[in-house]
């Protein structure tokens, strides 16, 4: 390893999760062609199961690990950090949150202030579009450099983990969560406890990244300009699992929720205005896909919590 920032990527401490979080009994396989997708090296590997087709990284940072890479030094800046682009990402969120807030507003169909838990609120762009629009949203985010940013950008204050230990059962209409659930530890859990903190029949709002298994990566692997990530880093361990629609669809039953919709594609990621040639290949080529055979590069879900879950026992789910 020539870079010593990947050497200590290398040297982060590790566990190993050989059993599929789906399917009882199920115990993962080796896949080399995601270890080469994510460009891993030792002692990082996916698993696949062979039931289901879940994939997660294992062995991968233990929850000590993960809490060293997450450090500044390591993610978010220094030679070998991954999201160079993160700021001008983070900038083109605010409309996207703004159109999520009227869907949601719309789906949920009643009078008046929802009660919102933006839960992985980053730096709080979500929280302020619902506070916006005039709801009652509050935001958890682990990361303390993350809700400084909020503060700062946004002018929310989000919580932190300890803010959970005030959450009570069927507190929420809605929860949010946008791309957070496939850094987890134990996704299931955390989805469980959404189910517990939210009123019957409330909304819950899902996305994550379709990585590698959608069109736009198949093409460009096609094409050898990409499809994969060009160097082991930061990036190739933050996710602890690899859902497909499949597998997000299983993983919300479980939990407790009936799925009411979902899509690989959002055109609001890839707006028509101001006028992009880019945008314009990629809502023709990720629409399509999408139709076609649900091949776009997210999961965006709205699933509605079950009325039987609230007979869960207090205590039994935790988001450790
Ligand atoms: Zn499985």
């Amino acid at each position: 390893m020539s870079n010593s920032w990947q050497s200590r990527l290398c040297e982060l401490p590790v566990e190993t999760v050989r059993d599929c979080l789906l399917c009882e009994g199920a115990r993962g396989m080796p896949d080399p062609r995601w270890r080469e997708y994510l460009n891993l090296v030792s002692p990082f590997d996916v698993l696949r199961c062979p039931a289901c087709s879940l994939r997660w990284l294992s062995p991968r940072p233990s929850a000590e690990g993960y809490v060293q890479l997450y450090t500044d030094a390591m993610y978010f800046g220094g030679d070998g950090a991954s999201p160079a682009d993160y700021e001008s990402s983070v900038k083109a969120r605010v409309d996207y949150m703004r159109a999520r807030i009227a869907r949601l507003e719309h789906a949920a169909g009643k009078e008046g202030p929802l009660s919102i838990l933006d839960y992985g609120a980053a730096t709080g762009d979500f929280v302020r579009a619902g506070l916006d629009a005039g709801h009652d949203c509050i935001g958890i985010e682990l990361s303390e450099d993350a809700r400084a940013a909020a503060k700062q950008k946004n002018g929310v204050t989000l919580l932190s983990i300890d803010g959970v230990g005030g959450m009570v059962e069927s507190q929420f209409d809605a929860i949010h969560m946008n791309h957070v659930l496939e850094h987890m530890p134990d996704p299931l859990a955390h989805a469980r406890w959404c189910a517990r903190i939210l009123k019957p029949g409330g909304l819950f709002v899902l996305e994550v990244p379709q990585q590698f298994d959608n069109d736009l990566d198949r093409l460009r692997r096609t094409l050898s300009i990409g499809g994969k990530l060009s160097r082991f880093d930061a990036y190739s361990l933050h996710h602890t699992y690899f859902f497909t629609p499949s597998t997000a669809a299983t993983l919300l039953a479980e939990a407790g929720f009936s799925v009411l919709s979902l899509s690989t594609f959002n055109s609001n990621k890839t707006p028509f205005w101001p006028f992009s040639p880019k945008n314009y290949v990629l809502r023709l080529l990720l629409g399509m896909a999408d139709r076609l055979h649900a091949g776009g590069n997210i999961i965006e879900v709205l699933a509605q919590k079950e009325s039987c879950v609230t007979s869960l026992r207090a205590g039994e789910v935790s988001v450790s």
